[in-house]
């Protein structure tokens, strides 16, 4: 028989090869290619080939674990064609762990062969009939282990093997999970929330359904979205929870501990080789019931899955913008669509996508409206900062209105936390010469370099360029001219040490320069009150609960609006009501003030109403009339490579070539705003379409038509984020 063989490389085609065995579509197999052998999945049994015979390789050995399910097969094939990339790299998502491939370590263990003392020609020893004794019933250990159980010296058990008495047990030297409690340490819903996870628990297992939990910060989602954990877990299914790869804290870690009496099971970046390895085949071994992970997690082979929650739901960081471009809160729908099965989508701030598809009945939706116990919602409050300007100090200039200054030392005096935001991490987000006004640019980026002073280095955000901070100006060799232009955390730290030098000031930034461990130790430290002030980039909007906290001060709440992003509007408003929302969450009631330039700006304004309805409406009559998503799609081309000439000349000529009609817009091409990225040139270009157009097959014949010089890349990006 010839079947088609997927194989996880970048390719679009599975391949054909022979076996004489009867195969099941989904199997994972190993086969010879080129000179290599590589694991790929049947994709298709029975078919006919166009190939000689003789071409046709055989399938090497069928390996153990359970064929891939139709449903993710059918989940791998549409992600593939929706955002345009290999269907093979897709499969690689799927098949992430290389290692789970090879021959498995096994481990040695040991059991009664039936052989009895007098047949092996020893003499009964108090020491061999304890061995014996603690093997009987058919049981097996390590050899450590039996002498460790028996009370005997690992000599006696040497003797024991090599008389036959012990026979070798060889098995697969894997982890075991322990599973979950059930009702380990329940929390007494309160009469919103038990109605919230009561209609929750009715959607599982009724087939493929929708629905956004919609509550307000500190309303106890995660307490509501448990409930429906829990009962799909008791129902024996896979449960997948999805969070932003920075909201797996430990803090969230130990909430899911506290309720089910076990560590959870997780999948990001972080793990290590023999962390992937394990969990990877108790996914697909169903020897794991609750994973907990970052948008990768989405393309585990779950043996029976039951239920996805989709943590904060409307964060960015689910869009993946690398290899596969692709949103996984979009994808995790499909494939809960596929499998057939209920998915939870948590968030206080859903994003305009998500709230059509509840107006249109294609969602439901449950509100959590108030604050669990006795915490309130913060008040927001405006810092005019034409009017209200922040004060030069001994130390320099200064980023703090007088009015912030003044309710951060309150608030100090008063013991209580403050948080102070500011998305831009680093000291200074650029250093530039007074004498002669050079400014300091990465060398294989269009952008400017950020000041770290904390690591002493001048870093590029986009490439991760790193090198020392000059002494003299790279121009005009000037000592003194070079100065650090703007604020980053840093720097506002700096500032709120000097007003208030008594108080405890921390950072808090998810940079490259401190790992997870140190963000991790921050936020234990601001838990447990040991510190009196935080300045903080995005990473403190993420789920933090710091009872404590009753003031936050956003420092630049312009910053983010600006650009020509189409979602920069509902972004801030999205990160800046999730950190307002860290104010207050515990008895005392939180004050939260937005520095701007432009207190009239309608974002700013609806998060001054606490009226995130208002906002919304706001946001869809805009994109409405520009007909953006979600009322029409967009696509991103990017145009790249490292010879300008022809990287321009493509992109003027896929441009030349664009379909424009009634119904289709394409603009461009033109430069990215980052328009040299590690030292590639790159163009951009957009197409938009009505709502009932397949974009992708748009998108298709319209790069059939331009022939791409190989040293040119083109990549889709269909409904973008970014536009860098
Ligand atoms: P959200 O995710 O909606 O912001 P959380 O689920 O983090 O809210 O809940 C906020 C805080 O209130 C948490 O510390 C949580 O443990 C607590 N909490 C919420 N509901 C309950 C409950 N029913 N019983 C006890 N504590 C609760
Ligand atoms: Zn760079
Ligand atoms: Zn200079």
């Amino acid at each position: 028989m010839i079947v088609k063989v997927l194989l996880p490389l970048n390719l679009n085609e599975p391949f054909d090869y022979k076996t004489d065995d009867e195969i099941k579509e989904g199997s994972l197999v190993e086969v010879p290619f080129g000179k290599e052998k590589t694991v790929g999945v049947v994709w298709q049994v029975n078919v006919a080939s166009d190939l000689d015979d003789k071409k046709i390789r055989k399938i090497g050995k069928v390996l153990s674990y359970p064929p891939l399910s139709e449903a993710i097969c059918k989940f791998v094939q549409f992600v593939a064609e929706y955002n345009m990339a290999p269907l093979g790299m897709v499969l690689k998502m799927v098949l992430s762990v290389k290692q789970v491939f090879g021959d498995a370590k096994m481990l040695k263990l040991y059991e009664l062969s039936g052989k009895t003392l007098s047949e092996a020609k020893l003499k009964n020893s108090d020491a061999r009939w304890r061995v014996i004794d603690f093997l009987k019933d058919g049981r097996v250990f390590a050899r450590s282990e039996i002498a460790l159980g028996a009370g005997v010296s690992d000599s006696v058990i040497k003797v024991m093997i090599e008389s036959g008495i012990l026979k070798e047990v060889l098995i697969e030297n894997k982890k075991e999970f322990a599973q979950p409690i059930c009702g380990f340490q329940k929390v007494k819903l309160n009469d919103e929330q038990q109605k919230a996870a009561d209609y929750l628990c009715a959607k599982n297992g009724e087939g493929f359904g929708v629905t956004l939990l919609n509550g307000v910060t500190g309303s106890g989602k995660t307490e509501v979205y448990f409930e429906a954990v829990e009962k799909a877990f008791q129902a024996g299914k896979q449960v997948l929870i999805l969070v932003p790869e920075i909201g797996l804290t430990s803090q969230w870690l130990g909430r899911f501990e506290k309720r089910f009496g076990v560590r959870p099971c997780e999948w990001h970046s972080a793990l290590t080789p023999k962390e992937r390895i394990d969990n990877w085949k108790a996914v697909i071994n169903n020897e794991v019931k609750i994973i907990i992970g970052a948008r990768s997690a989405l393309f585990l082979p779950f043996a029976d899955l039951g239920l996805i929650v989709v943590d904060e739901s409307h964060d960015a960081s689910f869009k993946q913008e690398d290899m596969v471009n692709y949103q996984g809160r979009d994808m995790a729908i499909v494939r809960a669509k596929y499998e057939q099965l209920h998915i939870i989508l948590s968030t206080a701030t859903p994003d305009l996508e998500t709230i059509c598809n509840v107006e249109s009945g294609k969602y439901g939706e449950v509100k959590l409206q108030s604050r669990y116990a006795a915490a309130q919602m913060p008040e927001v409050k405006i810092i005019d900062l034409k009017k209200d300007k922040p004060v030069k100090g001994d130390w320099g200039k200064s980023w703090l209105a007088p009015s912030l200054c003044k309710k951060l030392q309150t608030n100090f005096d008063k013991g209580e936390q403050s948080v102070l935001f500011l998305n831009r991490r680093g000291y200074a987000p650029l250093v530039i010469c007074r004498d002669c006004g050079y400014k300091i640019e990465c060398p294989h980026c269009s952008a400017w370099l950020t000041e770290h002073l904390r690591i002493g280095k001048l870093v590029c955000h986009h490439c991760g360029y790193m090198t020392d901070i000059p002494k003299v100006c790279p121009n005009c060799q000037s000592e003194e001219g070079l100065s650090a232009c703007g604020p980053g955390v840093e720097r506002i730290a700096e500032e709120v040490k000097y007003r208030l030098p008594e108080a405890r000031v921390k950072v808090l930034s998810s940079d490259f320069v401190t790992n997870f461990k140190e963000v991790q130790q921050v936020i234990k430290e601001m838990e447990e009150d040991k510190i009196d002030i935080l300045v903080g980039t995005q990473i403190l909007a993420k789920g933090h609960h710091f009872p404590e906290l009753t003031l936050v001060g956003i420092v630049d709440a312009d910053l983010g609006l600006m650009g020509s992003d189409l979602r920069a509007a509902e972004r801030t408003y999205q990160l800046l009501s999730q950190v307002a929302g860290r104010a207050g969450r515990g008895v005392k009631k939180g004050e939260v003030y937005l520095q701007t330039l432009h207190p009239e700006n309608a974002v700013l304004q609806a998060l001054v109403k606490g009226n995130s309805d208002e906002f919304l409406e706001l946001e869809k009559q805009t994109r409405r009339i520009m007909k953006m998503p979600p009322f029409g799609k967009l696509a991103a081309i990017i145009v790249s490579g490292s010879n300008k000439e022809i990287t321009e000349r493509t992109a003027i000529i896929l441009g030349q070539a664009a379909f424009n009609c009634e119904n289709i817009t394409t603009l461009g091409p033109a430069p990215a705003p980052i328009f040299v990225l590690r030292e590639k040139y790159r163009y951009r270009l957009l197409i938009k379409t009505a709502k009932n157009i397949n974009i992708q097959d748009v998108i298709k014949q319209w790069l059939k038509r331009v022939k791409i010089p190989s040293n040119v890349r083109v990549e889709t990006d269909i409904d973008p984020y970014s536009f860098y």
